[in-house]
């Protein structure tokens, strides 16, 4: 059984998923952290991510394995565990930026595909229902108001101990749906046969529940 979530950034899909699939003995894939890994690799390297030869030759020089450790997902970049390293917003931005290109795009919906065909999955992402699992027996939609998805955001990379702005963390939240839902290779945008959950005054606990009540109903 495959179960996509998709939604803008800071709707909290990756938190609310990664419960579900344990709560349902699911295994929960985040995509976005693959995107991360790659922006991480560009701006770790240099690599000039507007020009397509140039992230062409990243991707050939470029091995991306997910491992799960007690149920944690791991990314691994060439060897080097990049996890911890991949939730500035520095890297958001570039994520965000990398992901337009298709070839980037193709490089990961093999990995992703591959890892819904071995698993029973909790996929989150942008473009899971629409374009990587349209076959998902559940789609789910996560979203929040920006103003509230930034504050979870803000709220998060303090007790990081980044320091940001909360209007800083707003622009950035803006500026990354737009890139998001108006790039020309899969779009963030809910497919036709999704449900639509708006998180804005739900409880993280009134989320998993929701979620999960959608899987119990298709099982
Ligand atoms: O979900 P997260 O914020 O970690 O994703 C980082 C960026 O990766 C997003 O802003 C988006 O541009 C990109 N992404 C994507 N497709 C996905 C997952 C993430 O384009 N399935």
């Amino acid at each position: 059984m495959n179960v996509a979530v998709d939604g803008p950034s800071g709707a909290g899909k990756s938190s609310v998923s990664k419960a579900v699939a344990r709560e349902n003995g699911f295994i929960h894939i985040d995509t976005g952290a693959m995107y991360r890994a790659l922006a991480y690799n560009a701006i770790k390297n240099n690599v000039k991510v507007f020009d397509a030869d140039s992230v062409d030759e990243m991707l050939r020089n470029t091995k991306l394995e997910l491992k799960l450790e007690s149920n944690e997902q791991r990314v691994l970049v060439n060897g080097e565990n990049v996890t911890g390293k991949i939730r500035t917003e520095q890297v958001s931005m570039m994520a965000s930026e990398i992901s337009k290109n298709p070839t980037v795009r193709a490089f990961l919906l093999d990995l992703q595909r591959n890892l819904a065909c071995e698993y029973n999955v909790v996929m989150d992402g942008r473009d899971i229902g629409t374009v990587v699992l349209p076959n998902a027996e559940v789609k789910v939609f996560l979203t929040a108001s920006a103003e509230k998805r930034a504050e979870r955001r803000y709220k998060e990379l303090l007790a990081k101990n980044e320091e940001v702005e909360y209007n800083k963390v707003l622009e950035d939240v803006i500026k990354r749906d737009k890139q998001d839902t108006e790039r020309e290779t899969a779009p963030l945008k809910p497919a036709a046969d999704c449900v639509i959950i708006d998180t804005s005054s739900m409880s993280f606990e009134e989320s998993v529940a929701a979620v999960t009540k959608l899987i119990k109903e298709r099982m």
